[in-house]
């Protein structure tokens, strides 16, 4: 869906689709390389990281296996709690396996400080992730996210694959939610 198809539902864009491909590219080539030789599982954590997880394996040119996680932080709304439940689990054992986490965005990082604990509490080789957005401004926990697409302001933000109310996933780019839509 394009900004034109809208309305005034995006107050503006802050990462265009062009910016999107571009960085996914730099990005596939960095792990190409930081991972020759050696095995590599991709996680996807839905729904955000569908678009994500689409672009970046295709722009591997390597073999990889992917697999995907569902978590829910509890409660709705625009603020993450940190509390975290498993809904969907992945389907195969990780023990021995390079993993690498492919997220949406990292806001206050609980959510994904957990994940990767939970990974490696069960036996992975290793675990890293890769986080197309970054939100500095609002990190509670100190997660080391070893791939970022791109740091942006602490705005709530919708498109490529983040939703507000299971919408705007589909757009190709990444734009701020207009203030009138939530509040
Ligand atoms: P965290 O635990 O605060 O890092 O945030 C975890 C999850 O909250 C992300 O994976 C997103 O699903 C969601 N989230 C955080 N910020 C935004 C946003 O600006 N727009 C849409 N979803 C968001
Ligand atoms: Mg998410």
């Amino acid at each position: 869906m394009e900004l034109s198809a809208l309305g005034t539902d995006v107050e503006r864009v802050i990462v265009t689709e062009q910016e999107l491909q571009t960085k996914i590219k730099e990005l596939a080539a960095r792990i190409d390389s930081d991972y020759a030789g050696r095995d590599l599982l991709l996680v996807g954590v839905l729904k955000g990281a569908i678009m994500a997880m689409a672009d970046l394996s295709r722009a591997l040119q390597r073999h990889v296996d992917m697999d995907w996680m569902a978590v829910s932080s509890y409660g709705s709304g625009t603020k993450s709690s940190g509390v975290v439940r498993i809904l969907k689990d992945l389907d195969r054992d990780i023990t021995g396996r390079e993993v690498l986490i492919v997220e949406d965005i990292v806001d206050s990082g609980l959510t994904l400080s957990w994940l990767k604990a939970n990974l490696e509490s069960r036996g992975a080789k290793s675990v890293e992730i890769l986080s197309i957005l970054r939100k500095p401004a609002a990190a509670k926990v100190e997660v080391d996210v070893k791939y970022v697409g791109f740091e942006i302001p602490s705005d709530f933000v919708v498109g490529y694959g983040l939703d507000f109310d299971e919408k705007y996933r589909n757009l190709p780019f990444v734009g701020v939610l207009a203030k009138h839509m939530y509040s």
